[in-house]
């Protein structure tokens, strides 16, 4: 049974005749059993009963947001709905002007919005990141969000959540992506310090979440030395470090003199890698924690002499295992290696079909500098 909560909120407050959006609908209409609660639009999915948008690309009156990735955390919408973790994510990215109005639900807290019952559930993927489950009287959609089932120490655990449509990531959806273990490829870093200890070690890692998991993966291995970072990876880190997850003693960069951090650990974002930035450091070891490390000619493409194979997205086991387990009949594949996952969920008899949605980007693959903050 939807249930809606008594507080008043900017979502319950919502009211109206869901709007018939003509030709947008008419892209899966007849297609779906569940169309009324999900469907896909010009700015992203959108569920006509609840009007709402789920991650939308343009600035749209209502959005649910899953996590605080810049492809699906914009600014500009008036009222944003998510976990506390991602508005504040938001706020430090955009400014406290990132929306009109903003409302946060827990992880398994529930609102009702016009009859459809919305809940957040742990992805796995970033700190506040949530699978985003609509339930209404037709059945039940869970939008996943990116999301990840291997460990990570920085943020809650993946839950899985059946449904009757399950609307996947497949960033790493071919057989090839067998992510191995974190700590496994944290420990390759620890050995070359070890065997290099006269050179620096430059990690390149997306600044949200990823630096975050690699350090706290490096205080787990016995690393208590300080551990240096580039400043735009400051205000996520502090954030993380508020929200109770310990990184030990965490500096910046640009308070020291680089030419002495031989044998120290330094994180930055991946674009810094290529950057003169990254060649005051004595004798830079450089290395780069992305799932696409997995090919290795994008190591060597980028000049990476230390390829480290961490993503924080499911890879091809587990998004096969997570598709079986949710129960689900319908899949909708929302971007990355959309081909091969449809496929493979067809030949089992599956209904499944690639949204190919424009505008979500792969923070994996981010090669920009964001300036040092
Ligand atoms: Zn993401």
């Amino acid at each position: 049974m939807p249930v809606s909560r008594g507080k008043t909120s900017c979502f319950t407050l919502w009211s109206g005749i869901p709007r018939v959006i003509g030709v947008e609908l008419t892209y899966l209409s007849g297609q779906m059993a569940l169309s009324d609660l999900l469907t896909l639009t010009p700015a992203g999915l959108y569920c006509p009963v609840a009007d709402v948008h789920i991650d939308p690309v343009r600035p749209v009156p209502r959005a649910l947001i899953t996590h605080g990735h810049s492809d699906h955390a914009r600014a500009g919408h008036a009222q944003v709905l998510a976990t506390r973790e991602t508005l504040a994510i938001m706020g430090l990215r955009y400014g406290a002007q990132f929306c009109q109005s903003q409302q946060a639900l827990a992880y398994g807290e529930r609102v009702g919005l016009n009859g459809i019952d919305v809940s957040f559930h742990p992805a796995g993927h970033v700190l506040g990141s949530a699978q985003i489950r609509l339930q209404g009287p037709s059945g039940c959609v869970v939008v996943s969000g990116d999301y990840k089932r291997a460990y990570d120490p920085t943020c809650a655990p993946f839950e899985l959540v059946r449904c009757d449509a399950f609307v996947t990531e497949a960033t790493f959806g071919l057989p090839v992506f067998r992510h191995p273990d974190a700590v496994g490829e944290v420990a390759k870093l620890l050995r070359s310090c070890a065997l290099f200890p006269e050179r620096a070690h430059l990690v390149g890692a997306y600044s949200l979440g990823k630096a975050q998991r690699v350090m706290k993966l490096l205080r787990l291995a016995g690393w208590d030395r300080p551990i240096w970072i580039h400043g735009a990876l400051e205000k996520i880190t502090q954030f993380y470090q508020s929200e109770g997850i310990d990184l030990g003693d965490i500096r910046k960069v640009s308070a020291a003199d680089r030419a002495t951090l031989a044998g120290e650990m330094i994180i930055c974002p991946p674009g810094q890698l290529a950057d003169l930035w990254s060649r005051k450091f004595p004798d830079p070891v450089t290395a780069f924690a992305s799932g696409w490390m997995r090919v290795r000619a994008r190591a060597r493409q980028r000049g990476i002499e230390l390829p480290l194979v961490i993503s924080d997205h499911v890879d091809w086991d587990d998004l096969c295992a997570t598709i079986t387990e949710t129960g689900a009949s319908e899949i909708w594949v929302t971007h990355g290696a959309e081909e091969a996952i449809v496929h493979w969920c067809q030949s089992r008899g599956l209904d499944a079909r690639p949204l190919n949605i424009l505008g979500y980007g792969d923070e994996e693959a981010d090669t920009s500098s964001e300036g040092e903050a």
